[in-house]
């Protein structure tokens, strides 16, 4: 887990995997465009890591 920064999306193609990775449920998606809860995420970099594609990425 990291200490600060922020989890963005870049180049989400719609798949849907990101839907379980999440333990905290702070991926959401709302009308179709995926975003991040800020409040709910903890850094814990579990998503980051599990798309090679790098739709998600943190930000410092
Ligand atoms: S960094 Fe962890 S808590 Fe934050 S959105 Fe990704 S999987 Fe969820």
């Amino acid at each position: 887990m990291v200490e600060r920064g922020f989890i963005t999306v870049i180049g989400c193609n719609k798949c849907g995997k990101c839907d379980n990775v999440c333990p905290k449920r702070a991926i959401e998606r709302i009308d179709g465009i995926t975003r991040i809860s800020h409040e709910k995420c903890d850094l814990c970099m579990g998503c980051v890591e599990i798309f090679p594609n790098k739709a998600l990425k943190l930000l410092e």
